[in-house]
């Protein structure tokens, strides 16, 4: 059943690939399913880690139902993983055996352009190995994701959980953490900073937890009351409700930064006037074509519009130990591995405060 592990991979002749277990999909059409599959033998510079939380990210669900083009099935998602180090190769030294660690959205990288050099490895010129349905530089295998027993991961790519966090809870901070911390850092929010976070979803609810932690003075624009409370629950100073026109227009110029988390295609124009003088909206949920917008929204005032994915490795451990230092962490409901697909269900309707991570001891 194993295969032999490839010449020069390894020094270690016990050292062969693993058999794993996992949940995936055969098809766009159909629900998640026990599924098994082979681990890879260690490289020198892999970390073998036994997963014992994984989040559960929107695109975890547009990959597995092919709502985006190139699904590869059978798809095993998950991309907010925690676990412990189970085994290292030959040439690891920054992980050890025992160590609690995680790994979000990225598993390699070529490590040598540009990109992977300043620490955005995300943005890799030859383009960063996704951690599920992206081709591995040296085998071309398909990679399978957090919803597993365990994985096997280049060494750089693995994450350190600060001692003192808790880990049940940090797995979500490997995607709609770094998401929403990296744009807050990229543009210097910060003490005196008016935010405004727009959607109050996975993304949005790390939004308001972060900017504030960093000192901001956030304000949730959200389009149901019972959102605004549960903002200032998590955090924001203000609400404003979106379909409330006096309130909007009461706003116009009063943000320097808007965070938007919306993850459909929508209107801008209307956040666009809440913003002041050089004021910056980022868009970090919707991908998909948006419709135009009135340019004199953005000359007016010196507004500019941008975008922001991931962070790279270092900013992703940056953070981590932010989040250990400040107690940060997302809300989470607990469920187990055989309950993905009803909370797929549930996901497609909102109803979830604000991220599921599957709890792994129950077994697979
Ligand atoms: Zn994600
Ligand atoms: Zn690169």
């Amino acid at each position: 059943m194993a295969t032999t592990a490839e010449p020069g991979t390894t020094s270690e002749a016990t050292n062969r690939p693993t058999p794993a277990k996992g949940w995936g999909s055969d098809a766009a059409d159909q629900p998640l399913r026990p599924m098994e599959f082979e681990r890879r033998a260690l490289r020198p510079d892999d970390v073998a880690i036994k997963i014992t939380y994984a989040g559960i990210c929107h695109s975890d669900l547009h990959t597995v139902r092919g709502d985006w083009p190139g699904t590869v099935y059978p798809c095993i998602p998950g991309h907010e993983i925690v676990g412990r180090v189970t085994a290292i190769g030959s040439e690891v030294t920054r992980h050890r055996v025992g160590d609690v660690v995680a790994v979000g959205c990225m598993v390699d990288s070529c490590m040598a352009c540009d990109q992977c050099l300043a620490g955005w490895e995300v943005f890799c010129r030859e383009g960063c190995v996704q951690t599920y349905n992206s081709p591995d530089r040296h085998d071309g295998t398909i990679s399978k994701g957090g919803y597993t027993d365990h994985i096997v991961v280049r060494d750089h790519f693995v994450l350190k959980v600060p001692a003192g966090m808790d880990p049940s809870r940090t797995a979500p901070l490997l995607c709609a953490g770094i998401t929403t911390y990296s744009p807050l850092r990229q543009y210097n929010v910060g003490p005196g900073t008016k935010v405004a976070v727009v959607g109050l979803g996975g993304l949005g609810h790390m939004g308001v937890k972060l900017a504030a932690a960093m000192g901001a003075h956030v304000t949730m624009i959200t389009t149901t009351p019972e959102k605004g409370e549960d903002a200032r629950r998590l955090g924001a100073h203000d609400v404003i409700i979106s379909t409330d026109a006096e309130a909007m227009a009461a706003a116009a110029t009063r943000f320097d930064f808007i965070l938007n988390t919306i993850p459909v295609s929508h209107e801008i124009d209307p956040y666009l006037q809440l913003l002041g003088r050089s004021g910056r909206m980022v868009i970090v949920g919707a991908l998909t074509p948006m419709p135009g917008f009135v340019g004199a929204n953005l000359i007016w005032w010196n507004r500019a519009v941008g975008g922001s994915a991931i962070g790279g490795i270092p900013e992703t451990q940056e953070m981590l130990d932010f989040c250990a230092a400040k107690d940060i962490y997302p809300d989470v409901e607990f469920i187990r591995m055989n309950q993905v697909n009803e909370a797929y269900e549930r996901l497609l309707k909102n109803d979830v405060r604000y991220r599921f991570v599957i709890d792994m001891s129950h077994g697979l």
